[in-house]
């Protein structure tokens, strides 16, 4: 593997258990001599290319009592081991998805990777760097994004005159350019961390870099789109292929709303906070922003007591008001010649998310179930509660040329 001959794949998720990993039923039972695995995986990359599978499971006694999860190392080859049919995406196809079937699958006392019960760490620790790393490939496609931009309007002419000299198209290029100037100096400012001590980057920053990088760019394949017109609409332009490959960025490795919540109750709930502000008020030197981000801090547990039953949408909103600090303390304390626009821009951000946290209102802009329920009930009505079908596609090959 480490040759680069052999690929591994990455098995935690399950149909039931996708942004809530800790809800995995998959077991492994504790034997004399090892375990017995037991466990659907959905999704899986690269399953059917790699010849080892980096799986999750609960450990459980013979008297089935569940313990923690623990990391397994599973070769493919071990009997029991079922490799699905590819699973066909929306984009991401230069990598296959398969589910996997481990049906009692014997393992020996040496499969386990790291101490048993220990495989949340694991898990997390292998995607806090697939955050930072996915950083740096969604900001190289938010540059393809404008590159792409430009190149149609610089050349293209509308009833206005030149569509790049039209002020609502460079409004939404600027906005793509101050988003991708925030990412790559995140970006720069990670790799430099990791490369003196890669153990010391804060959770945060790995989460801003994904989810940052997943929100920007979809935005600005959406605004490439936009700009290109039915050019963008095509297939063999390009921008297609970008909306469909950037779409699943915002969802796997953790949904946004799963992950700005998550440190959003970091947050509320004080959990590293003193490193966190330390990292923005000195190592960044920006202390009016740790000193913004205490102010959020105490209107959070404010409304916390009075809103109990709200805390995720505190808590996101919370979290979004983070993600933007972050963005720009470590922008406004990076860069030596910072662009004021790019400043005032994050700024103005921030001033966004903090006016729907000083007005918070549960239900304003929130339909209760029942409503959604009954206006969901009218649609029914309207326009029908039809199953939806596809066409079949055949993708079995046809027995006179099987061998
Ligand atoms: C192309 C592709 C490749 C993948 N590769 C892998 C892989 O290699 N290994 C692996 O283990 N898994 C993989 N996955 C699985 C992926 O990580 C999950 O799809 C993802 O975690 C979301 O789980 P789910 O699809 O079950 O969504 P659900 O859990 O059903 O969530 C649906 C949506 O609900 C919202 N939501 C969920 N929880 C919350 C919350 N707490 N607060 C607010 N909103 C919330 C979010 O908008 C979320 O997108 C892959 C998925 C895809 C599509």
């Amino acid at each position: 593997m480490a040759q680069g001959r052999q690929l591994a794949g990455f098995a935690l998720f399950e149909p039931g258990a996708g942004s809530n990993p800790m809800a995995i039923t998959g077991k492994a039972v504790v034997t004399d001599d090892g375990y017995f695995l037991n466990a659907e995986k959905m999704w899986i990359g690269s399953a059917g290319w790699s010849s080892l599978i980096i799986t999750f499971a609960k450990l459980a006694d013979s008297n089935s009592s569940e313990r923690g999860i623990t990391c397994f190392a599973v070769p493919r080859n071990k009997p029991g081991v079922h490799i699905g049919k590819e699973l066909l995406t929306m984009g991401m196809r230069g990598m296959v998805q398969n589910r996997i079937n481990f049906d009692v699958v014997k393992l020996e006392k040496r499969y386990p990777i790291g101490e048993e019960e220990k495989g949340m760490d694991i898990a997390n620790d292998a995607m806090m760097l697939a955050r930072i790393t996915a950083g740096a490939t969604l900001l190289g496609a938010m540059e393809k994004c404008i590159q792409l931009m430009y190149r149609y309007s610089s050349r293209r002419e509308v009833a206005t005159g030149s569509l790049l000299k039209n002020p609502v198209t460079r409004q939404s290029l600027s906005s793509s350019m101050m988003e991708a100037a925030l990412m790559e100096s995140l970006v720069n400012y990670i790799a430099s961390t990791a490369d003196t001590d890669i153990r010391n980057i804060p959770a945060e920053l790995c989460v801003v870099s994904k989810v940052g990088g997943s929100e920007f760019l979809w935005k600005a394949v959406d605004a490439d789109m936009q700009c290109a017109g039915g050019r963008g609409y095509l297939q063999n332009n390009y921008i297609s292929q970008l909306i469909r490959d950037a779409r699943v960025v915002r969802i796997f490795e953790g949904p946004s709303e799963v992950l700005i919540t998550y440190m959003g109750t970091k947050h509320i709930r004080a959990v590293d906070k003193d490193q966190l502000y330390e990292l923005i008020s000195v190592r960044l030197r920006q202390p009016e922003l740790s000193g913004e981000l205490e102010n959020v801090y105490q209107k959070s547990r404010e409304l916390l007591k009075r809103n109990i039953e709200d805390t995720s949408l505190i808590a996101f909103r919370n979290g979004n008001i983070l993600t933007w600090v972050l963005l720009l303390a470590v922008y406004a304390g990076t860069m030596s010649n910072p662009d004021p626009e790019v400043i005032s821009y994050a700024k103005q951000q921030i001033r966004i998310f903090t006016a729907q946290l000083d007005n918070f209102n549960p239900t304003s802009g929130n339909y209760d179930i029942d409503t959604i329920s009954k206006y969901v009930r009218k649609i029914n009505d309207d326009i029908g509660n039809l199953e939806i079908l596809t066409p079949d596609e055949e993708y079995d090959m046809d027995d006179y040329f099987k061998k």
